[in-house]
């Protein structure tokens, strides 16, 4: 989401005459677009800007430094009182208010700028697309269909610096999606904290008898599209899970068989005191469910160790989830208490070295897991599509199979964008190699 919302902000400024720096060194302005999910992100970004502030400003005063996103939300004012260096602070609804702040400050009208009020249909901003950005051409995109969560987790800062949900209308994302598709966009991914809340909040975004959720509607929409091949979407919630969504992998070929599935810890204790709205059970039958409707479906989740008064058995409990699951990979992450969220105040904080212990131990379950499952595709034939080359190595081009595996193979810029089949020859780490030229042998 925030690489969606800083690409937005980037092809805003390229529409108002600016171009991309190559490098913070060559820039007039430096954004740090900021997160504010763990305490680690917002160290980084404050201790980013000091070094900005120590070197780049130095040599070059008039450089404009600022903060976007969460953490500016979050923090506001205090940004600018304790790093005097920082002109611009702009919030999570202020995004498409960037050029004209900079006008401002590059003009000399104002000193400094701080924007986190909220603002109406903000949710409708976040729209233009870079695409071009590497001057190669993308081939998938992210579009950005709501705004802001009501779940209120008990751990998570999130509804208190993207405010409440609000849901663009599906014309308008129909409208963004097709644009794109006729740029040579051939993937989309649609985006939102939870998108599986889509509409739920406003009942005239969509259609009042249809008996499917707002967002099967939505999906139903976009699919319609001519030219688009594939359908992503992140991040749902395991609630959003009804037979309609489930129904729609079986029913949407556009669809990728792939689920990311944040399911945060096994045990029905953490998950009551995390605020989560399922059991251990119900996320089990969603699972059952996705695989029935489509057995080689991809599922990969979130999971916290070390929420306050996790217990050894609850952890055990959260362990033997994911080899019940067996997902296909899992981002796990150390709990980190955040300001003014319930789980910050409650009793029995789980100690740092008892995290780090949790966190390498599921890492290495979810890894073991991961390594088998990535070698059962070892000789069989998948498809992907070509985004472009491998970051790593350039000689090599990057594809994703429909279930979102990252599969390398020996090939050149005329392959971007095209759906091929390749046959898996290796398994990585979280990573699949492939020749396409022994794909009939
Ligand atoms: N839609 C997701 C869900 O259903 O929970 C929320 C996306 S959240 C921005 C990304 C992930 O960050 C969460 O799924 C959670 O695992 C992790 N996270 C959020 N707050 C956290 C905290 N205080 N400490 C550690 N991890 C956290």
């Amino acid at each position: 989401m925030n690489e969606r919302d800083s690409e937005a902000v980037a092809a805003q400024l390229v529409a108002k005459g600016y171009s991309l720096a190559p490098s913070e060194n060559f820039a007039d302005v430096i954004l740090l677009n900021t997160c504010s999910v763990r305490d680690f992100a917002e160290q980084k970004a404050i201790g980013k800007m000091q070094n900005l502030a120590a070197d780049v400003r130095k040599n070059r005063p008039n450089v404009v430094l600022g903060f976007m996103g969460c953490m500016a939300q979050s923090r506001g004012q205090e940004l600018v009182d304790k790093l005097p260096d920082v002109d611009l602070v702009i919030g999570t609804q202020k995004f498409h208010r960037t050029a004209d702040y900079l006008d401002e400050i590059i003009s000399g009208t104002r000193e400094k700028i701080v924007d986190v009020k909220a603002e109406e249909k903000s949710e409708a901003t976040i729209r233009e697309h870079l695409l071009n950005g590497n001057s190669q051409k993308s081939v998938s995109a992210f579009v950005s269909i709501m705004q802001g969560c009501n779940q209120y987790c008990t751990f998570c800062i999130v509804p208190y610096t993207r405010g409440e949900e609000r849901s663009r209308t599906i014309p308008d994302i129909v409208n963004e999606c097709r644009e794109l598709v006729s740029r040579g966009v051939k993937e989309i991914t649609l985006l939102g904290q939870i998108v599986t809340s889509y509409g739920k909040r406003d009942s005239s975004l969509t259609t009042h008898h249809s008996s499917l959720s707002p967002f099967v509607q939505l999906l139903e929409a976009v699919h319609e599209i001519d030219g688009l091949e594939r359908i992503r979407f992140t991040s749902p919630h395991p609630k959003g899970y009804g037979d309609d969504l489930i129904d729609a992998y079986a029913r949407l070929p556009k669809l990728c068989e792939s689920a990311h599935i944040p399911v945060q810890s096994g045990s029905d204790r953490v998950l009551k005191l995390m605020h989560r709205g399922y059991t251990r059970e119900k996320f089990l039958g969603i699972i059952k469910k996705l695989r029935a409707a489509n057995p080689e479906i991809g599922i990969t989740t979130d999971i916290i160790v070390g929420f306050p008064g996790e217990t050894e058995k609850d952890f055990e409990e959260t362990l033997s989830l994911a080899r019940e699951v067996e997902f296909d990979n899992a981002y796990i992450f150390k709990y980190s208490p955040r300001r003014d969220t319930p789980a910050a105040a409650m009793p029995d904080q789980v100690p740092q070295k008892i995290r780090e212990e949790r966190n390498q131990q599921l890492l290495e379950t979810v890894n073991e897991i991961g390594k088998r499952k990535y070698n059962s595709f070892v000789g069989r034939q998948t498809q992907i599509l070509v985004e472009g080359p491998s970051k790593k190595n350039a000689a090599r081009m990057s594809g994703r199979t429909r279930c979102n595996k990252i599969v390398l193979f020996d090939g050149s810029e005329r392959h971007r964008g095209q759906i091929m089949d390749l046959k898996i020859t290796r398994a990585g780490s979280f990573t699949l190699y492939g020749d396409p030229a022994i794909v009939n042998l």
